[in-house]
């Protein structure tokens, strides 16, 4: 299994970056795994975005979800796809439709969020396969398993995990300090954790880890290796770095856009 960093970015984006935004590849098969601003044009470089299997969405907010906007659009009315019918609708050569799995509640957002744009209200789940998942469910992508974890953030939020045989690949979302999400990483080969914060909320409920609590979930969680994410060009990726390895005991990665991870492969 490979992990492929597109975008990075907390809910602004790096200079000439992207959102939150990883492809995940695994014997053929292509899972995009959240879809925030500016994501789209960096899958587009790599990738033919209509080869994608599936897009996994970790939760609403506007940095992990906001280019399926422009995604669907491609996929509805990419010059290969014309002519478009009059009233909207797919053309004679019918565009591929990858699945979107999406939390409960996906639908309305995403249909409040594509008429508040001026698309068509239903833009969104027309180019998509719609299906809103119950997190208490594993998925099925193919050959990948995908389960999801509830994590404590300002919105309800999954960690999730995809799994190919022996391989596991797990990603925390955007999350507050959680055991839950150390014992859902248990073991795991990689663990993609955000590192938002240069030191804890100042006040009001907590959403977000610094580096240094990154590093304790994953030693905590027993991750074979830790890489950072969600995390600002702003911040000195060093002192992450550094921050996150004191607490974790091992070396650390920050990610950096166009990184690949190749989970067979050991740190
Ligand atoms: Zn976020
Ligand atoms: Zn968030």
């Amino acid at each position: 299994m490979q992990l492929r960093v597109l975008g990075k970015s907390p809910a602004w984006q790096d200079a000439g970056g992207a959102c939150s935004g990883y492809l995940v590849e695994a014997g053929g098969t292509r899972v995009l795994l959240d879809c925030g601003s500016g994501v789209f044009g960096k899958l587009r470089s790599v990738v033919d975005y209509a080869d994608v299997d599936a897009v996994v969405v970790s939760h609403l907010h506007g940095d992990h979800i906001l280019d399926l906007v422009p995604y669907a659009s491609g996929l509805i009315y990419a010059p290969r796809h014309q002519p478009v019918a009059v009233d909207g609708s797919p053309g004679t050569d019918e565009p591929p439709r990858p699945r979107l799995l999406a939390p409960p509640g996906a639908r309305d957002t995403f249909r409040r969020l594509c008429s508040a744009a001026g698309m068509r209200e239903q833009h969104i789940e027309t180019a998509f396969a719609l299906e809103e998942y119950n997190p208490a469910r594993p998925a099925r992508v193919a050959s990948l398993e995908v389960t999801f974890q509830p994590v404590p953030h300002f919105l309800p939020t999954q960690a999730v995990a995809i799994a190919d045989g022996a391989q596991r690949l797990t990603y925390s979302a955007d999350s507050s300090p959680s055991d839950e999400l150390c014992a859902f990483a248990r073991g795991t080969d990689l663990l993609l954790i955000e590192a938002t914060l240069p030191r804890p909320e100042r006040e009001g409920p907590r959403g977000h880890l610094t580096p240094g609590e990154a590093g304790d979930h994953g030693r905590r969680a027993g991750a074979r290796r830790l890489v950072l994410t969600h995390i600002s060009d702003e911040l000195d990726a060093e002192w992450a770095r550094r921050e996150a390895e004191r607490t974790f005991g091992g070396p650390v990665e920050v990610a950096r856009e166009g990184a690949v991870y190749d989970l067979s492969i050991g740190s």
